[in-house]
Parts: C-alpha cells; structure tokens; sequence
C-alpha cells in the first residue's frame, strides 16, 4: 500500500483512504519523519482492514457490467443491445442517455413500491418524481415530494424498501437525528444493516456522470 504524505499548515494529522492501495496522510509542516511513522504503526491494523473492504467493494463492482447489461432489482435481465435498437453503434455518451431514458421509462415500478410502502407505514407524500444523481439515492423536501434515483431500479429489493421507508420517514423528521433514525427502524428493523449493504452499491450512484 502506498502512503502519501502531504505536509501543510494545520493542526491536526488526517489519514483518509482513497483506495484500495493508497491512503493520504495529511500532517503539520513541522511533523517529523519518526513521528509519521509512529503514527502509520499504530494505524496500520485500521488501515489494512480499510484496504480489505476497499477491496471487497472493488472486486463488487466489477461483478457489473453497467454499459451492456440490463440490472433489475439487484438481477441481471438482458443486454442492452437487445432492449434498445441500434445500441451497440451509439456514442459512449448517447449509451449512457440511452441506459438512463431506459430505467427511468421503468420508474413506475418504483412508484409502486412507494405506493405500497405508504400505504402500510401510513407515511405519505404528495409527489414522487425520478432523480438522476451522483450524491444520493433519494429525497424528501419540505414540500413532500420524494425524489427517487432512477438508479434504485438497479438495487436488490431490499435495499430500494430501505432507501424509500428512509426516505418516508422524513414526512415527519426533516433531519436525521436520533427520532428519525427511531421512526426508520420501527418499520425497517434491519436498517443498519441494510445501510451497510447500501454502501456496497456506491459504485452505482457514480457510474454515470453524462456531463
Ligand atoms: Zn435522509
């Protein structure tokens, strides 16, 4: 694993993972070189075990072949170039437009869900509207409309009920303090779970940037 040092003018000493092979030390100018070392001893278990799920997370996401293959609800169900005529002479850029106009023509099988989930939580909302994001999987606004990524399509099933009772749960929390996280797991046991289950599918949300 390799290990950038960055000195610069700050107080504290910052080691953050970028991936499985490189993490990024910041530290004060004056830090010296034995110190630094200190420092990287002691973490070396955290940083291990970080480059292990790194790892892990990678190896995932190779699993997927996003440009070519059709996923729903966490299975993959055809190829693209059967779905879409013409696909495979497209641009890179006209298939990622294309991938996204095919799952957000699919977006009503999230309103379902929605529906359904509503309906037996008796958490409501007033609109629900397909989001296409880098950053999340869904929102809530004030003004009750649900925003889901079309990009949930893609998840396993469990994983979308997550995100929209999360999601639910904010027509009464508008925050995530410690009551909406009671709310979430009154109607979502397993959400810690899930949650981590959710990080494992990041790679999804930052797969298409058509911009
Ligand atoms: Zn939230």
């Amino acid at each position: 694993m390799k290990i950038e040092v960055i000195r610069q003018r700050r107080k504290t000493v910052c080691l953050k993972m970028i991936n499985a092979d490189l993490a990024e030390l910041r530290v004060p100018k004056t830090y010296s070189d034995k110190k630094i070392q200190e420092f990287l001893d002691e973490k070396r278990k955290w940083l291990e075990s970080k480059s292990k799920v790194f790892k892990e997370n990678e190896d995932f996401s190779h699993k997927f072949d996003l440009g070519n293959s059709v996923y729903l609800f966490g299975k993959e169900v055809d190829k693209f170039n059967r779905v879409i005529i013409g696909f495979d002479d497209l641009s890179k850029k006209a298939k990622r437009v294309a991938i996204r106009k095919y799952y957000e023509a699919q977006f009503s099988m999230l309103e379902e869900i929605a529906k359904d989930l509503s309906s037996r939580t008796g958490l409501t909302y007033d609109k629900i509207r397909p989001i296409n994001s880098i950053r999340v999987w869904g929102n809530y606004s004030s003004a009750r409309v649900m925003k889901l990524n079309w990009k949930l399509l893609l998840l396993p099933k469990n994983l979308v009920e997550y995100v929209v009772c999360h999601e639910l749960c904010h027509s009464k929390h508008m925050n995530h303090k410690p009551q909406f996280w009671n709310a979430v797991g009154k109607i979502c046991p397993n959400y810690k779970f899930l949650r981590n289950e959710l990080k494992k599918y990041g790679f999804l949300l930052k797969s298409d940037t058509e911009d």
